[in-house]
């Protein structure tokens, strides 16, 4: 969200801060557009829950399959294990009702590497059981994201899988597997190919969690950039643009008036003898005043207008797009809400009044002269009695 893209066209800058709706003003436009920074989607360990959870459910059904296929062709160690290991992965669901993390990333983290080791010695290499260490990569990565410098252990964890996978495949080329029971082919196929769906299974879990995780952290810095930006450009008591923005704007409609021959209207708004309001009520019935004038202006202009505060009680606005009749028209109507405006303050009744210097763009050819015009209009205005409009007609 850049100052170029704001600058670039009045749309983007209205999508980026407005809401085009009828009858909204400017700050309930900006309010309505820029809720408080919240995270929507769930958060990291939301989705790690949710991860272990659909683990521990798929490898118990996978322990389930293998503890029937083992009974089936007599392997009794091996459905005694699996039959353990669905008791583990029992376990581990209910636990994780309880919300008890830790044992569970232990427990499921762990017992595929010791179920895949005990099963590579009972069977041999050719089952596939050695795959889970590898599954066990992209989780031991994942230890990056939680640990602060945690590159170091998971660089740790990482060799001591290598170094695991790779005894396991010394010890079973030099040594006989454990088991004596009758050699099926079939069985061995059955059991591989299983083995391989499941790590693969798992290793997509693993990956698609790091990647919701990337997801977050990138809405999370889009939306505190959202603000940051806002906050670059508002004024926080009025809820106005700030003179940083309107800035901004005034170089952009400058821009427009050459190459597309659009004309403005540049208002500057003084709030006549504030300094009284302050003095008679207080400060803070003239920050009161200073929001409800702000609330009249912003709600009396159309949308693609810009009211900005440009310094203490003084307010600009650009009338984008409009003829010299017709800004009048708004500014009169606009000065008659203000002048029939009662605000109560602490049982008072408060009337305010506005002076305003107007300026059309084709008056001067640079940005400079027109500011110090309206400037010189406001303060003619104030010159001859306030509660005035002085323009190029004055
Ligand atoms: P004039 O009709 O000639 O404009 O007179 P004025 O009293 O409005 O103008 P002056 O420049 O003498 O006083 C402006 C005052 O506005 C002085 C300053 O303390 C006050 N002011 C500026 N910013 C704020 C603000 O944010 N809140 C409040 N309450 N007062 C402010
Ligand atoms: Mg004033
Ligand atoms: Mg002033």
């Amino acid at each position: 969200m850049s100052l170029k893209c704001k600058l670039d066209s009045n749309a983007s800058c209205d999508a980026i801060y407005s809401k085009k709706e009828k009858g909204e003003s400017h700050m309930e436009r900006r309010n309505n557009s820029h809720p408080a920074p919240t995270i929507q989607l769930r958060t990291l360990l939301d989705n790690c829950i949710d991860l272990l959870n659909r683990t521990d459910i798929f490898c118990l059904l996978i322990h389930l399959f293998f503890l029937l296929l083992y009974n089936y062709y007599h392997y009794s160690y091996l459905t005694l294990l699996n039959g353990v290991s669905c008791l583990i992965f029992l376990s581990l669901l209910i636990l994780g009702r309880f919300q008890k993390i830790i044992p569970v990333i232990i427990g499921t983290l762990l017992e595929p590497l010791l179920h895949a080791t005990a099963c590579t010695l009972i069977l041999g290499w050719n089952y596939g059981y050695t795959l889970y260490i590898i599954c066990m990569i992209p989780a031991v990565l994942f230890i990056l994201v939680f640990v602060e410098r945690g590159g170091f252990i998971s660089s740790i964890l990482g060799f001591a899988c290598l170094a695991w996978f790779c005894c396991l495949k010394l010890i079973t080329t030099y040594i006989e597997p454990l088991s004596t029971a009758t050699y099926y082919p079939l069985l061995e196929t059955i059991v591989y190919i299983t083995n391989c769906f499941s790590a693969f299974i798992l290793v997509i879990e693993f990956v698609s969690l790091f990647a919701k995780h990337v997801k977050n952290v990138n809405q999370d810095l889009t939306q505190k950039n959202i603000t940051l930006d806002r906050l670059a450009h508002i004024d926080p008591l009025t809820n106005l643009w700030n003179r940083r923005c309107m800035d901004e704007r005034l170089a952009f409609f400058m821009e427009k008036r050459q190459t597309k021959r659009e004309n403005f209207c540049l208002i500057l708004g003084d709030i006549d003898d504030f300094k009284k309001i302050n003095d008679t009520y207080g400060h803070d019935c003239g920050d009161e005043v200073l929001k409800s004038i702000s609330h009249i202006i912003s709600t009396n202009v159309r949308t693609q207008d810009y009211v900005a505060r440009w310094g203490g009680e003084e307010i600009m606005i650009i009338l984008s797009d409009i003829s010299r009749k017709d800004s009048l028209q708004i500014i009169q109507r606009l000065q008659e809400k203000i002048r029939e405006h009662t605000l109560e303050y602490d049982s008072k009744n408060i009337h305010i009044t506005m002076t305003f210097g107007l300026s059309y763009s084709d008056e001067y050819d640079d940005l400079k002269s027109l500011l110090l015009l309206v400037d010189q209009r406001l303060y003619e205005g104030k010159d001859s009695g306030k509660d005035c409009i002085i323009s190029w007609q004055s």
